[in-house]
């Protein structure tokens, strides 16, 4: 077993006094640490990869665990975790949130999901900027979209030490929440190396991977 459990309860009660909620990333790590990290209390997982997350989901059945999606998601691979998933945290495009609304439908769920929104200066990272949002919120207000329910924003900052970068970054996630009026929007940013800082700036959800799991190869 290589999850750390010192590590899990300190940011439990971290986040605890400030009601932040935990998604523990486990994308790369086995099902047994999954599994290991539940038995001391854990039931948020997170995961990039569609048939990493099937896998898992499969072995892990026997247990409660609510599954997010966080990784960049193709919409064909959509209807592979439509029966199960809890959250999808990485919507980044119209094409995408009507092919989770279609296959939301066909399980007869909706599916709640997080707009990705790019605030970092790196061309590498996925999101959506504030017209592709606009247009979304659009096509909602219009009823085409009834079996999604948009619960809020997700994003992820530039890789760098600079904090001022990134408490810049994650300024613009919150200035554009505020924009849109979402009933106790969940604001999702903040990882292992900055989930302090991403609390300070108004995060609700931390999604953390190697500082509970160990390092990824
Ligand atoms: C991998 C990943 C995380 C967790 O990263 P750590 O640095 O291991 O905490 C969080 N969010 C996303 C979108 C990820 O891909």
């Amino acid at each position: 077993m290589s999850i750390n459990i010192e590590n899990y309860k300190k940011i439990k009660s971290e986040l605890e006094a400030k009601k932040v909620q935990l998604i523990a990333v486990s994308k790369l790590k086995p099902a047994s640490d999954i599994e290991a990290l539940y038995n001391i209390g854990q039931r948020d997982f997170g995961e990039n990869y569609v048939q990493e997350l099937v896998e898992k989901y499969e072995a892990l059945k026997h247990l409660s665990i609510n599954w997010h999606f966080i990784g960049h998601l193709q919409s064909n691979k959509v209807k592979f975790i439509a029966p199960f998933i809890q959250l999808i945290q990485s919507v980044d495009s119209l094409k995408l949130l009507q092919e989770i609304n279609k296959q939301a439908t066909k399980h007869n769920r909706i599916i709640d999901c997080l707009l990705q929104v790019y605030i970092a200066k790196e061309e590498t990272k996925y999101g959506l900027d504030e017209s592709e949002i606009q247009n979304i919120f659009n096509e909602v207000e219009k009823g085409n979209l009834k079996n999604i329910s948009i619960k809020g924003f997700m994003a992820m900052a530039s890789f760098v030490d600079d904090e001022s970068i990134v408490r810049e970054e994650f300024q613009q996630l919150v200035a554009i929440n505020s924009n849109h009026k979402i009933q106790d929007s969940k604001l999702s940013f903040g990882m292992s190396q900055d989930y302090k800082l991403a609390i300070e700036e108004g995060s609700n959800i931390v999604r953390i991977g190697s500082l509970l799991f160990g390092a990824r190869k």
